[in-house]
């Protein structure tokens, strides 16, 4: 019988270059470089393995409906997305980081709703639903941190690492909403069908996970 063969769905930049180590160790090295080359499908060493490299927000998207059998994903994307259709086996944790409310310290709270920019619409909603907060919902697709300083949005919300870009703008955290880092996913048909293959895959991935970290 043929080997099946996966695809596994990565995102540029930092989790293509932190992942990669983890890939090399269970011996499946790209044959293409992704930030040279214009390709998007690379192939690897192994006939049986192809890499798929697009967007971060997109990797949920692929996995979800099986155009990729695995994928590496921030669980702030994947909070985001939903995480129909998916499972999530493996925490590599890697690009850690923590997805906070932030504004500033002495934030005037308005007498309506609490206006919130963020690019994380839906966790966004989530969260403050839980709480049982109505609040308007800002979508920007980036430097969130101006929102605040222009009168745009009384708070953000937003990953942060070191906390120097909040502080760079006077801003800080307010709120933890949840640690984060980069999750393994899995096709849930493919976690079926190719259950040996993708299973293997994932336990050793784990062992390498375990000595690398
Ligand atoms: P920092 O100044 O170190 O707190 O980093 C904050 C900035 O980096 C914010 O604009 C975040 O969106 C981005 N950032 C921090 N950590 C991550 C991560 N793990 N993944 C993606 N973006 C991140």
């Amino acid at each position: 019988m043929m080997a099946d063969t996966l695809t596994i769905a990565l995102s540029k930049g930092r989790i293509y270059k932190e992942t990669l180590p983890f890939l090399a160790e269970v011996g499946i090295v790209p044959v293409d470089d992704p930030e040279t080359s214009r390709k998007l499908i690379l192939d690897t060493n192994r006939d049986d393995v192809k890499l798929v490299v697009i967007r971060a927000a997109d990797v949920p998207t692929y996995v979800q409906y099986g155009a990729a059998d695995l994928g590496v994903a921030g669980k702030d994307v994947l909070m985001e997305h939903g995480g129909e259709g998916v499972y999530e086996p493996l925490d590599l944790r890697i690009a850690r980081c923590k997805l906070m409310v932030a504004g500033f310290e002495d934030h005037v709270v308005p007498q309506g709703r609490l206006r919130v920019a963020t690019k994380f619409v839906n966790l966004t909603r989530g969260f403050y639903a839980k709480k049982g907060e109505q609040v308007e919902i800002i979508k920007l697709y980036g430097s969130m941190e101006l929102a605040p300083i222009v009168g745009l949005a009384d708070v953000i919300v937003d990953l942060v690492d070191t906390g120097n870009t909040l502080k760079a703008n006077g801003l800080k955290p307010l709120e933890h909403i949840a640690d984060i880092s980069s999750r393994m996913i899995v096709n849930k048909a493919s976690m079926k069908m190719k259950h040996g293959a993708v299973n293997q895959l994932i336990e050793e991935l784990r062992g390498a996970v375990e000595r690398l970290s």
